[in-house]
């Protein structure tokens, strides 16, 4: 059966991976994008996360080509790392504003449709970093925690009508975000890694398709570590 599905900030990196997925599973899929060329095979509409006008927007431009959408991938995300000494007040808020806020905003405009159908699977992408912290990274590991509790807030109120609400904590991928990180950093991070190297996208985006499958129906409020044994015991 081909659903109808969005993954924001699905135009690079994991939320491609994840639209990939799903297309090749049979489903309509539709990405956001901000700026540039979008890429081709799905249903792209331009969307900045951080601006309810363009979420209503997004959605509707969906609903009229897809029909409501039944699975919610909240993949956009953003860093602005800083020691905390020299965080100013914008970098928190604004990694907040679209990696929290930003979620709010795409889950309860989904949950409308969801509601209706009485159905609905929604994945969150959160990190490691969330329940593990790191040093320079205070406000992104607090708006990544913050969806945890978001999640199982919502798995709780909306598990009666047949929504879930699951989590999926990547470790370290290798994406345009991983690449921005020094050599050093880099090195750091895989000699803590079990699994000794970064996560493929692909990686990430299977554990995502089995959450909205039939086969995770009992699955809800749960969060998956995708992180080759980085975060064990968190
Ligand atoms: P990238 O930096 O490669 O891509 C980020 C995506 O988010 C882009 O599609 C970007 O769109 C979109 N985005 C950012 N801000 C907004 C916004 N305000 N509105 C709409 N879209 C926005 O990141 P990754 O693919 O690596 O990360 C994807 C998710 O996975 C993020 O939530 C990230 O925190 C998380 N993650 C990544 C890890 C990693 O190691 N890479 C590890 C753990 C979690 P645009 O192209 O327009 O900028």
């Amino acid at each position: 059966m081909s659903r109808s599905v969005l993954v924001t900030g699905g135009n690079r990196g994991i939320g491609l991976a994840i639209a990939r997925a799903f297309a090749d599973a049979g489903d309509k899929v539709a990405i956001t994008y901000r700026s540039g060329e979008p890429p081709a095979g799905f249903l792209a509409v331009k969307c900045d996360i951080t601006d309810s006008e363009q979420v209503e927007q997004a959605y509707k431009e969906i609903e009229e080509t897809h029909g409501p959408v039944e699975v919610l991938v909240a993949n956009a995300g953003v860093t602005k790392d800083q020691l905390l000494m020299r965080m100013t007040e914008e970098d928190f808020t604004s990694v907040v504003d679209t990696n929290l806020t930003g979620t709010f905003r795409v889950v309860k405009r989904a949950n409308r449709g969801m509601l209706r159908a009485k159905k609905g699977r929604v994945v969150l992408i959160s990190s490691v970093v969330g329940l593990l912290g790191s040093a320079g990274q205070a406000n992104y590991a607090a708006s990544k925690a913050a969806l945890v509790g978001f999640a199982r807030s919502l798995a709780r109120e909306l598990g009666s009508r047949n929504i879930t609400f699951n989590v999926v904590a990547p470790g370290f991928v290798d994406t345009d975000m991983t690449r921005e990180l020094t050599e050093e950093q880099q090195t750091k991070i895989l000699a803590q890694v079990p699994l000794a190297r970064y996560a493929r996208p692909e990686e990430i985006a299977a554990t995502v398709r089995f959450l909205t499958s039939d086969d995770a129906s009992y699955i809800t409020g749960a969060v998956i570590p995708v992180d080759g044994g980085l975060g064990m015991g968190h």
